[in-house]
């Protein structure tokens, strides 16, 4: 059989417990548990590894998991900062291939070139250790079933490889509680035939095998060898980036525009950064107090990914627009994304440029977004707090 990707599944490491610990260094090695309130039949959504030792698991009654460890700290899940976090993780993700399916809140598959695939993985790693400080496990194969498996035996915060060569060996001897649709009922029903291993059902007969799992058997039969045809299911590849603001009352003041338009830039550019991308075309978006709405649209023959360009191009679109006071809602969106690694070379002059950018979005990544700006946004700050200036962005 030819495979034309390698697969990755990176999973974060106890996520939920893994960002308590980062976001709090006093947590860093003591046994933590994020879930519901023990009085009110509470479960373990996450804990740290620390608490794995005392035999805590997800889904596990919070009330018991204090009875095996009463030292272990319970905290309750902050699901807007995981949620934050993941994007953030995501947006790492997206800057080695489009070719994503997120699984859920911590984990996604990623299809990339066949033969990149381990190379890829360590540099995911790397980035998002070095940038987000967090653990990360990925599985490397050339689909989910055995990427996933690789995943589950290079836990925690580790890489490995499972090639289908090493099936034999590294598969067979596994309990069939790996494979997908294994869940502890079909388990037991297949013990009693004497199926625990992947090895069991790899040589049990066919026929046999569907009097006890019915249609599924074909399945588990392929897995057992360590087929897998699942393709990934892709997201939709993102068509723009927008930011955009509602005031709450109108805006007589074009001054004030400039300042937001100056800070949606700011915004612009950080966000298309982050996920590698440039932009080709940039659109003014302006609604009046009477909801009607205008938009002004120009494209680029060379992409940007600039605060500055983005800007300076929001303004002259702006002024074209010859639109009169009052105004009650602006934004700026992007599209025509491209990644930037397939662009052409840059000019000299945003190559200098290129130099300061990674510096300071990593400062910003690390301390967030008004730790630092140029002198600018601080007017604006003052002014969008007097004004309560709300945003939003689509994602
Ligand atoms: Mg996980």
């Amino acid at each position: 059989m030819s495979y034309s990707y390698d697969i990755l599944l990176c999973d974060l490491d106890a996520f939920f417990a893994s960002v308590e610990q980062r976001d709090n260094p006093k947590l860093k090695g003591k046994p933590i548990i994020i879930g519901g309130d023990p009085d009110y039949r509470g479960v373990v959504s996450t804990c740290s590894y620390e608490a794995r030792q005392y035999g805590i698991r997800a889904a596990l009654p919070t009330k018991k998991a204090l009875q095996l460890c009463p030292k272990a700290l319970l905290l309750p899940a902050r699901m807007p900062r995981y949620k934050k976090v993941s994007l953030q993780v995501m947006d790492i993700l997206e800057r080695f291939t489009p070719d994503i399916e997120r699984v859920s809140i911590d984990e996604a598959y990623l299809a990339v070139k066949r033969g990149t695939g381990l190379e890829t993985a360590r540099r995911i790693r790397f980035a998002v250790k070095k940038e987000l400080n967090l653990p990360l496990s990925i599985g490397v194969s050339v689909n989910k079933l055995l990427s996933k498996i690789a995943c589950s035996l290079a836990k925690p915060d580790n890489i490995k490889a499972l090639w289908p060569h090493a099936v034999e060996k590294s598969l067979w001897p596994l309990s069939i509680g790996v494979l997908p649709g294994v869940g502890p009922v079909t388990e037991k029903k297949l013990n009693k035939f004497g199926i625990k291993t992947v090895a069991d059902l790899a040589f049990f007969p066919g026929d046999a095998l569907k009097n006890i799992v019915g249609n599924y058997a074909a399945d588990l039969k392929e897995y057992s060898w360590g087929y897998d045809n699942r393709k990934l299911e892709l997201k939709h590849k993102q068509k723009s980036i927008s930011e955009e603001i509602t005031f709450p009352r109108d805006i007589y003041d074009q001054e004030i525009i400039m300042d937001i338009l100056f800070d949606l830039a700011a915004e612009l550019g950080y966000r298309l950064r982050s996920k590698g991308l440039r932009a080709r075309t940039i659109a003014l978006k302006l609604k009046f107090p009477d909801l009607t709405i205008k938009t002004k649209t120009t494209s680029f023959p060379e992409a940007i990914d600039d605060d500055e360009k983005i800007y300076d191009t929001a303004t002259t679109l702006f002024n074209h627009c010859c639109s009169k006071p009052p105004w009650r809602l602006i934004g700026i969106s992007t599209s025509g994304l491209q990644k930037w690694e397939q662009l052409a070379l840059f000019s000299a002059e945003s190559q200098k440029k290129d130099k300061i950018k990674p510096v300071l979005d990593l400062l910003r990544q690390k301390y967030g977004k008004n730790a630092i700006f140029k002198g600018r946004r601080l007017l604006l700050l003052l002014k969008k707090d007097a004004l309560m200036i709300s945003s939003k962005q689509n994602k």
